[in-house]
């Protein structure tokens, strides 16, 4: 029977590329892992897989039945349906600890980095296997775009190690000009809808009783939504209905280091708080502000009393 490998829903290149890293992992070892994702690619990992010659893997949302891996997340938000109706065997992760609980033992390998493809690297370097060199590529690909090219806060000495000895087996030879390449495809905006784009990388968090969604979109340039900012607010509008406290959507300039966070929120003021900013219109520039994981999430759950 088949190990199906999740990565979360609204797939970044990451949960990607360690889906498919963990799969090929286990197939040198002789088991039957197969790779899957929780819907489309994003343009970024689109790019990534067609510049390795790597096939793009299956679409699957349901647990059920299966016997299943889960790699960049452990909680249930993000995690297949019916997962409890499956059987858990691993999960690989670089998050906190989520709500996910399992009956058996299962293996579970967790590392502060910057990148489950981090994680990844050092699980084959226990085995003694190495990455073929596609499989090296997206690896690397996923730590660039999980650390925003080594400037992200959640960047460690870990992940740029793993880079430097994945180029060497990928053959890529400049990571600044592949991460450039990989910011263009993925901050593309001119013709995709607003929904599409506050979807692009997008996850529902429960704040003390409060269910709060916060979208990422990284960007070269804030130019490049200057047009399509008033389309945006209408899309988080639309997805905080009445059953979210907030809708939060972090407009990252890559470039310049910061975010513009758009607000929309039952409780502006707590959301301020909750960054020291003051909202000008329904944003604010947040200086130095890159990490969803390690900035966003854990001030909000500050001012949230999490
Ligand atoms: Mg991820
Ligand atoms: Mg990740
Ligand atoms: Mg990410």
């Amino acid at each position: 029977m088949s190990v199906y490998v999740f990565g979360h829903k609204s797939p970044d290149t990451d949960s990607v590329a360690a889906a498919i890293a963990f799969a090929a992992l286990n197939k040198a070892k002789g088991e039957d892992y197969v790779p899957v994702m929780q819907g489309k690619p994003n343009p970024e990992t689109e790019m990534v897989l067609k510049h390795f010659g790597l096939p793009t893997p299956e679409e699957m949302t349901d647990a059920t039945d299966k016997k299943l891996a889960l790699v960049d997340h452990s909680d249930l938000a993000q995690a297949p349906d019916n997962l409890s109706k499956g059987e858990l065997v691993a999960i690989v992760d670089h998050h906190k600890v989520g709500d996910v609980t399992t009956n058996s033992p299962i293996l579970y390998c967790a590392m502060p980095v910057g990148c489950s493809c981090t994680v990844l690297k050092s699980m084959y370097d226990q085995a003694g296997v190495k990455p073929e060199a596609k499989v090296a590529g997206v690896m690397l690909a996923a730590i660039l775009s999980d650390t925003v090219n080594f400037k992200s806060p959640t960047c460690t000495e870990a992940d740029k190690k793993a880079v430097a000895e994945l180029k060497a087996i990928a053959g890529v030879t400049d990571t600044d000009a592949l991460f450039m390449e990989m910011l263009k495809a993925k901050s593309a905006v001119e013709g995709v809808p607003a929904m599409d784009l506050l979807h692009r990388d997008y996850k529902d968090f429960d704040m003390n009783g409060k269910k709060v969604g916060v979208g990422q979109l990284e960007l070269a340039t804030l130019d490049q939504v200057a047009n399509m900012r008033d389309a945006l607010y209408d899309a988080m509008k639309q997805q905080k209905g009445s059953e979210r406290h907030s809708v939060l959507l972090m407009l990252t300039d890559v470039v310049k280091e910061g975010t513009d966070l758009m607000v929309l929120s039952d409780d502006p003021a707590l959301i301020e708080k909750a960054f020291n900013a003051k909202l000008s219109g329904n944003s604010m520039w947040i200086d130095g502000m890159m990490s969803r994981k390690k900035q966003t999430i854990p001030n909000l759950q500050k001012a949230f009393g999490c």
